[in-house]
């Protein structure tokens, strides 16, 4: 018999934990790094950099390839610039780099993000969270889904699910989609967001969210391009500030639906982490 999936409830405990304290250096706030596509290909992760900047992430860089770095540069202030060709220098990095969380994924295309996230998987001593193309890339390459561990954070939409786990039929209703989420996340070993209007959560453990500002007050306007690249860059941004990958997926879903029902219609995805700011200053 399925466990009822349980009820994320934003609570002061998690509202206070959002609060910065005062006194503390940028470092202390953590690392992000968000892995950029190339020129032309530079959008998804600079809205996931900018998302992570505003959630409160001290410092956020971009790992780009230097073909884009000037693209990249022409469009952002606050963010630091990483070169990155390849695998080989993402490994470099990895190693050289304080890192407190690292995204791949938004915008990198499925071929650059095979080679880097298999160097992630293994050179990466910090939790990971894997999008978009990355995730792709999983469901073409049996060795990837392997590599997986309890570090990394899955983040896919119904399709990319689809692509991972072709043989885990997803079910309408929330019982046994969560069910089926559990297992997924089980045979992956590591946490899953599975996003859609009604977003759920699964963790390797069996532990199971169900998002309560999803379903029926969720805001139709979320679905649009980039908000999703929104999504991974506030996770990231969550890991980065210190908070275990499935608490920063959880309050990063909440925090997310909330700008977009805060914004109203009329959204798109640049205005998501310009609107954060409003959200955190609500929680008090
Ligand atoms: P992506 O497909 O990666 O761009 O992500 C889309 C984002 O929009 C995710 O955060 C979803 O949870 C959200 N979303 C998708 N469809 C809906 C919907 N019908 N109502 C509200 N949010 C949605
Ligand atoms: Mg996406």
């Amino acid at each position: 018999m399925d466990r009822q999936p349980r009820l994320v409830t934003m609570g002061p405990a998690r509202i206070a934990s959002l609060r910065k304290p005062g006194g503390a250096h940028k470092y202390d706030h953590g690392h992000a790094v968000i892995l950029s596509g190339g020129a032309g290909a530079t959008g998804a992760a600079r809205l996931a950099a900018r998302a992570a900047l505003r959630i409160g992430a001290g410092l956020v860089t971009l790992g780009v390839p230097p073909a884009a770095q000037l693209e990249v540069a022409a469009h952002e202030t606050a963010v630091m610039l990483m070169r990155i060709q390849d695998a080989q220098t993402l490994n470099a990095r990895l190693e050289d780099a304080r890192i407190s969380a690292l995204c791949l994924g938004p915008g990198l295309g499925v071929d650059r993000a095979g080679p880097l996230l298999a160097r992630a998987l293994v050179d990466a001593r910090c939790p990971l969270v894997i999008d978009a193309d990355a995730l792709t890339a999983i469901g073409k390459d049996g060795a990837l889904m392997a590599a997986l561990h309890s570090g990394c954070l899955l983040t896919p939409h119904m399709g990319e699910f689809a692509r991972m786990f072709p043989d885990i039929e997803v079910p309408d209703a929330v019982t046994p989609r969560a069910a089926a989420l559990r297992r997924a996340a089980e045979r992956a070993g590591c946490t899953i967001l599975l996003k859609g209007a009604e977003t759920l959560i699964a963790g390797p453990d069996g532990t199971c969210y169900r998002h309560s500002a999803t379903g029926d007050r969720a805001a139709p306007w979320l679905a649009t391009a980039g908000a999703g690249d929104v999504l991974a860059g506030i996770i990231t941004g969550l890991i980065a500030r210190g908070h275990a990958p499935i608490d920063a997926a959880a309050t990063g879903a909440w925090l997310h639906a909330e700008a977009a029902r805060l914004f109203g219609p009329g959204l798109v995805a640049e205005d998501l982490p310009e609107v954060l700011p409003r959200v955190l200053s609500r929680l008090g």
